[in-house]
């Protein structure tokens, strides 16, 4: 076992390998409050990869309606369940433990014995129905003297939200903890997370332990597959496919640990974006701009302690965040750099090169009189 640093709970933790030296790690920022849940990433990425007989319910990328959806089925409140009432974050926030320490236990640190992380294998029939609970809401709304209640801001009564999910590309991946034929490696050069299929033997220890469910069990080969990380076009220097196929321009990809990168602004500077369940211990590397109308406990136990300041943050953003949020969906170019002018937001390639310039705020066009569509 080693002692590891996870800046996401502010404290060190156990963990049984030491990190290895990367060159860079995996990052992408997702603003839900952009997304219309159009599934076009999702099929962007079966179309790529899991188009094959046996991985039929395969779907490394899947967009989900949240309070209810999930796939597989409630993976996320199942394994609160397991995991039991915790007692979060306490202590002042410092630049290494932005969001102060978490006191509470992680899935490593309650893991039963014979076991590297605390998790559950779920059935079949919690694989079927990827997009259950589509658009379903928290609740009924109501009527009150000719209004209708419940949505309105800062928090709406009754609400969903999409919630877009692929491998997170963990610093401390429970599905490399618990694989027992040392299947499951962490890529040197950008922290991508893959499955050896000659080394799998398919006992599912992986998705028994992956907090997110996000290693699938394949029958025609007898092993377990995950999301790439789309490495073979990272190599290219080019987006996921997820990522460059949004409609949204939801999304954007970067290397989370590189300082000039707008993933690391957005993350670890402006912290804006949030992991999904630190709780969980396992430090993911997605990071989620919060939406802005879900009632804050519920987006407490989701994204821990930083919500409050990254929907301040995103609320009346900077000159700056507003530059970089024109980057998502701007180019298929990995940004390995970026600068924010007084009109534009420019990014940069590995090389230094301009890859997008994308203008501010657009011009204002006032449509003339003459051609006004009313009267
Ligand atoms: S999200 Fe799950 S499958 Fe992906 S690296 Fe983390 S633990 Fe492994
Ligand atoms: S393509 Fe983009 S907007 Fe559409 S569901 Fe996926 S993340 Fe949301």
């Amino acid at each position: 076992m080693a002692n590891v640093y996870n800046w996401q709970l502010g404290r060190a933790m156990t963990y049984p390998f030491a990190p290895g030296l990367l060159t860079h790690q995996f990052g992408a920022v997702f603003n839900i409050n952009r997304c219309i849940g159009c599934q076009t990433c999702t099929m962007a990425c079966k179309s790529t990869w899991t188009f094959s007989k046996g991985q039929e319910l395969m779907w490394w990328n899947n967009v989900e309606s949240k309070p209810f959806g999930g796939y597989p089925h409630f993976w996320d409140s199942k394994l609160l369940s397991l995991l039991g009432p915790q007692p979060g974050w306490t202590g002042t926030p410092t630049a290494s433990a932005p969001f102060g320490q978490y006191t509470g236990r992680t899935i490593f640190e309650a893991a039963p014995t014979d076991a590297a992380a605390l998790g559950y294998l779920p059935d079949d029939l919690e694989w079927i129905s990827p997009n259950i609970y589509e658009d379903t809401t928290s609740g009924s709304p109501t009527q009150t003297g000719g209004i209708w209640d419940g949505a309105s801001l800062p928090e709406h009564k009754i609400f969903f939200f999409y919630l877009q999910r692929i491998c997170n590309h963990c610093t401390y991946p429970a599905c490399v903890a618990a694989c027992p034929r040392k299947a499951i490696y962490k890529r040197e050069e950008d922290g991508v997370v893959l499955i050896d299929q000659k080394r799998c033997r398919g006992y599912r220890k992986c998705v028994e332990a992956c907090p997110y469910k996000k290693p699938m069990f394949r029958p025609t080969t007898g092993t377990s597959e995950k999301c790439i990380g789309c490495y073979p076009r990272l190599e290219e220097g080019a987006t996921t496919r997820c990522i460059s196929a949004c409609v949204g321009k939801i999304r954007l990809f970067g290397w989370v640990d590189d300082p000039q990168s707008p993933i690391h602004y957005l993350v670890k500077q402006e912290q804006v974006a949030l992991p999904l369940y630190p709780q969980f211990g396992t430090e993911p590397n997605v990071y989620y701009i919060p939406p802005r109308w879900v009632p804050l406990s519920y987006l407490h136990q989701m994204f821990g302690p930083g919500v409050e300041a990254a929907l301040e943050k995103y609320r009346n953003p900077s000159w700056e965040l507003l530059g970089v949020l024109q980057l998502f969906g701007a180019t298929q170019t990995i940004l390995a750099s970026y600068e924010v002018t007084a009109t534009h937001a420019i990014g940069y390639d590995e090389a230094g090169n301009e890859a997008i310039r994308v203008a501010i705020e657009d011009e204002l066009v006032v449509r003339p009189e003459q051609h006004l569509n009313i009267t």
